[in-house]
């Protein structure tokens, strides 16, 4: 792979200027108008930045402002319990996000007096902030010259540079880091990197780049080579875990069914210490192994179940079915970390998709 070095003897400062009017220019032009782009409140894109990880914009749309409408300053958010921040995240998955985000607002009240620190190390001692999302917010907010280094921008800075191989091996994404601050424009530096991303979002696309459209073509050597296709390599992934939960929607005389919390017999990642019916993960028998669940868990001892078609729930490169087991027991056990509610009111508590969707196949609304 070249080095550094190399790309700088290639570009000239003068045609690192041309290629930064370029593309801020055409920035400037095909924005996309989104409720992060209009404040310059850090809390504001922190937040965003924050739902952006792991999720596409158009499913971060419709919570970002819902969000923000109930915790309006960082100052709220710090002040709010846990299942209330959960709650608002509902539907977004991966909710160590929003429980480091409370804890980050904590640590911002207690250190920063409430406002988003404006350096490097402390930005990054805050839970959940990586470099990447430091450095976003950093220069979009603060104006910080530090270039944001996400999978859209390593494609369009490795095939301005014709750089092969895997770009997340941890040697090339640091040279792409250093290519991405070589190539930042210090005066411009939140738009500069808004405005990579969104050429990797919108013209530099995995498949089918539109070079013809593309501002930056004349110093892409990729494209001048007709490598834009090849670069870069395709990962290899891995190849989906199957994973099968089977889950207990127990209802009581009152129609009410038995919510618990970290029950602690399966994977976290996957209901997150939300409130969920109780489950477990299968390795042979599903009805079987409930029954034990809910015998040793609860003391419950269940007759028959109603086996409800399954559900299919996808967690990064595992494969979930969600296999749910409908029973009726006249008294439901009220201990610590249970909850007795109405399948209707499933939406009054923090509940993650995965419960959502198999409350859903029990009263039949299912897609
Ligand atoms: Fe990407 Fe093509 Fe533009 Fe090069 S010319 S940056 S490959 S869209």
């Amino acid at each position: 792979m070249p080095h550094n070095s190399r790309v700088k003897r290639r570009l000239s400062p003068r045609a690192v200027t041309a290629l930064q009017q370029s593309l801020l220019g055409w920035f400037r032009r095909h924005r996309r108008a989104y409720p992060w782009r209009t404040t310059d409140d850090p809390y504001r894109i922190w937040v965003a930045e924050m739902m952006l990880q792991q999720t596409r914009i158009a499913a971060v749309l419709p919570h970002y402002e819902r969000f923000l409408a109930t915790f309006s300053s960082v100052n709220i958010l710090a002040g709010s319990k846990e299942s209330e921040v959960l709650r608002a995240w509902s539907g977004l998955g991966y909710y160590s996000r929003a429980r480091n985000l409370r804890l980050a607002a904590q640590k911002i009240v207690a250190d920063h007096a409430g406002r988003f620190p404006r350096t490097l190390p402390e930005a990054l001692a805050l839970p959940g902030i990586g470099q990447y999302t430091a450095a976003a917010v950093l220069s979009i907010a603060y104006g910080v010259p530090l270039a944001a280094l996400d999978g859209n921008v390593a494609r369009v800075l490795a095939r301005l540079h014709a750089l092969r191989g895997d770009l997340r091996q941890p040697r090339r994404w640091s040279a792409l880091q250093r290519l991405a601050q070589d190539l930042l424009s210090s005066e411009s530096a939140g738009d500069w990197n808004q405005a990579l991303m969104e050429l990797g979002e919108l013209v530099c696309t995995p498949q089918n780049p539109r070079c013809s459209e593309c501002p930056v073509a004349a110093s892409c050597v990729a494209h001048t080579r007709c490598l834009a296709d090849r670069i870069p390599a395709p990962r290899r992934k891995p190849r989906p875990v199957t994973v099968l939960i089977a889950a207990a929607i127990l209802r009581d005389n009152d129609g009410r069914v038995l919510l618990v919390r970290d029950p602690g017999a399966h994977d976290h990642v996957l209901f997150s210490r939300m409130w969920q019916f109780p489950a477990v993960q299968v390795q042979n028998h599903a009805e079987h192994e409930l029954s034990m669940h809910l015998s040793a868990t609860f003391g419950l001892n269940i007759d028959a179940f109603e086996q409800l078609p399954a559900a299919k729930h996808g967690v990064t490169f595992r494969k979930v079915l969600l296999l749910p087991f409908v029973a009726y027991v006249p008294r439901l056990p009220k201990l610590a970390r249970t909850r007795l509610l109405a399948l209707e009111q499933l939406g009054k508590v923090p509940v993650s998709s995965a419960t959502r969707k198999i409350a859903a196949t029990v009263l039949g609304t299912a897609p």
